[in-house]
């Protein structure tokens, strides 16, 4: 962000947590093609970060017209699978904040040389890999956005966009722990008391989530398993009871198209983990242990057959502003706000 010049000196920095799913029933196919879900979601300290700012040259960016035509650029690490452009879901979400808070008038591709938005995406997260890394993303530019450029709009407007831009996109916008059902978006947060730990098995092999849930199609059966030993533990911070609970029903339809993903799980819960799970639709596989030098020990006899595994902590919160600087409003009161 340095090369710009950043306008008004306005910049946002959102640090985002991953996701990991405790608890995972498929309760079947709806009517409209999604999976009704029964999941228990919480944040862990695997951290993608966003920062924002206004770049152009000097004197543009104060022009509010100007401003209603701003491009929406991303920068990031070039990691393999990590989209450009409007594909990328920080940019989507980056879009639709604006038209939904009438800051943008819309795609701005071809809009002449004058101030841009820079979205500059730092991943540690996962890509494809079941732990929710672009809805973070999503959720990110909401947060970061809605500060930048002063839209105002309360948390619980950014959670219904979110909803139009992905199923775990609202939970990642909250964090926390959380109890979903539905395609995963109706939202009600769980007591969660105490702090887990794991060590996170990812894959550089991506599992697409649709190819996982058309094998779930072709060999499962809807299933009837509630998620209360999960709750119950989480109640009363017992990792133990939380490793026995731990539930992902996608596990069979990962582990068909992946049988090494089995074999993973297998040799986690053989090294002394308390438990292990698949996240979503995989392929991360994610080994609870019962403190940080369990981790570490854990995390030795798995290594190097299983990779370089990373050691995290949950609940992680949910998306943090971690530095800001934004002009006082009275410096441009013309500038459009909603
Ligand atoms: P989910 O579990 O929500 O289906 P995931 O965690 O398995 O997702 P993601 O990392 O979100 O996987 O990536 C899924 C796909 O989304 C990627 O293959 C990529 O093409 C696309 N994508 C779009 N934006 C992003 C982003 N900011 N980060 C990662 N992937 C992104």
């Amino acid at each position: 962000m340095s090369q710009e010049t950043t306008l008004d000196g306005a910049r946002v920095s959102v640090r985002v947590p991953a996701k990991v799913n405790l608890f995972l029933a498929v309760r079947g196919v709806r009517d409209d093609g999604y999976h009704e879900l029964t999941t228990v979601l919480q944040t862990v300290s695997i951290f993608d970060e966003l920062r924002v700012a206004v770049t152009g040259p000097p004197g543009q960016g104060h022009h509010p017209a100007a401003r209603r035509r701003m491009r929406l650029v991303l920068r990031h690490g070039g990691q393999a699978g990590l989209p450009d452009g409007e594909a990328n879901l920080a940019v989507r979400a980056g879009l639709l904040l604006g038209r939904a808070a009438g800051v943008l008038d819309g795609v701005t591709e071809t809009a002449p040389a004058g101030p841009t938005t820079l979205l500059e995406l730092a991943k540690a997260i996962p890509i494809a890999g079941g732990m929710a890394g672009g809805s973070a993303d999503a959720a990110a530019a909401l947060v970061a956005l809605n500060e930048l450029w002063r839209c105002e709009l309360p948390r619980q407007r950014l959670r219904e966009l979110a909803g139009e831009l992905g199923s775990d996109v609202p939970f990642c916008v909250t964090g926390g722990t959380a109890l979903a059902s539905g395609r995963g978006t109706a939202l009600a947060q769980v007591l969660c008391k105490g702090r887990f730990h794991w060590v996170v098995v990812p894959d550089a092999v991506p599992l697409r989530t649709g190819d996982v849930y058309r094998a779930w199609d072709e060999r499962c059966e809807a299933s009837e398993i509630e998620p209360d030993a999960v709750l119950q533990a989480l109640r009363s911070a017992d990792a133990v009871a939380l490793g026995a609970a731990l539930h992902n029903d996608l596990e069979p339809a990962a582990f068909a198209l992946r049988p090494e993903l089995a074999d993973r799980k297998d040799r986690l819960i053989a090294a002394g983990a308390l438990g292990a799970v698949l996240s979503g639709s995989g392929p991360t596989m994610l080994a609870l242990v019962a403190d940080k030098s369990h981790a570490r020990a854990v995390a030795d006899v798995v290594t190097p057959a299983l990779g370089a595994p990373i050691l995290a902590t949950s609940p992680a919160g949910g998306p943090e502003v971690r530095a800001s600087a934004t002009p006082p409003r009275s410096r441009d009161p013309e500038r459009p706000l909603k």
